[in-house]
């Protein structure tokens, strides 16, 4: 079996592992490097199985973690093109670092296989990844996207596992401290998906097969784990689907280790 680990997620940041037989890739890495290592020494992940860093794009809860923790080591990283120049042109990972762009064809990282398919979200660039493990298991991750095409979709459908973003409740959103540009900004096409969209591509990704599903990137100010969950339930339920029979459903911690999901 293979694992779908969360590191920490959230606007404070997100890092993620997806290891098989002890050989692991990570996906993002907001939080500091310290804080990072830490968390895959708990979990008992040997660095030097490490076989690549996958960005989604350059936000800092993204980014904030990577050039100290790969000041010594030598993995490489697989971002968007943009993000890619984003990020080296800041020096936001060292010189001696391989990035390599991303284009929409897959490519291997080690043990694993990955494909990257775009997201509409206010930054460079943003991608979300499939990823199949040597021994053929599949999972999918979407995060920081304004809303879900089509496209996106049949990115996300068709696995083992898959995680999507659940950003915000509307109602807390709305009546939240926010600014109103801040607002309008996060509930846009570029923004991040409400616990409503998130809700309904979930009940779709069920309805299609797909019975583990993970949220991810909860908003701190807008949002808790259980709104999210209970938007889920009420969605499947009318669909007549019940979360915790064949599908399972969770959400991930913001500042801890979700606990591991086989896949
Ligand atoms: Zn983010
Ligand atoms: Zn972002």
């Amino acid at each position: 079996m293979a694992r779908y680990i969360s590191l920490y997620s959230g606007s404070s940041g997100n890092c993620s592992v997806v290891e098989e037989n002890g050989k692991f890739i990570l996906i993002d890495m907001g939080k500091s490097a310290r804080l990072t290592n830490k968390a895959l020494t708990e979990l008992g992940l040997d660095i030097k199985n490490l076989q690549g860093i996958l960005v989604s794009h350059e936000h800092t809860d993204h980014t904030a973690g990577l050039k100290v923790f790969l000041k010594n080591l030598r993995v490489p990283v697989y971002t968007g093109w943009a993000t890619a120049d984003y990020l080296t042109a800041r020096d936001m990972i060292p010189a001696h670092i391989e990035v390599n762009d991303i284009d929409f064809s897959g490519f291997n990282i080690g043990d694993f296989y990955v494909k990257g398919f775009e997201t509409p979200h206010d930054s460079v660039g943003c991608m979300g990844f499939r990823i199949a493990t040597e021994k053929g298991r599949k999972m999918s991750i979407a995060t920081d996207l304004g809303f879900v095409t089509e496209d996106i979709f049949n990115s996300l459908r068709n696995v083992d596992l898959s995680v999507v973003e659940s950003n915000y409740d509307v109602q807390m959103l709305k009546e939240g401290p926010y600014p109103y540009y801040l607002k309008t900004r996060i509930a846009s096409n570029h923004g991040h998906l409400s616990n409503i969209q998130s809700a309904q591509t979930t009940i779709r990704l069920i309805e299609s097969g797909v019975n583990k599903i993970q949220l991810c990137h909860l908003s701190n100010n807008n949002n808790t784990p259980s709104l999210a969950l209970e938007r889920v339930r009420k969605t499947a339920l009318d669909s007549g689907i019940v979360i915790g029979n064949d599908v399972q459903v969770k959400v991930n911690r913001r500042h801890e280790i979700t606990t591991d999901t086989e896949f």
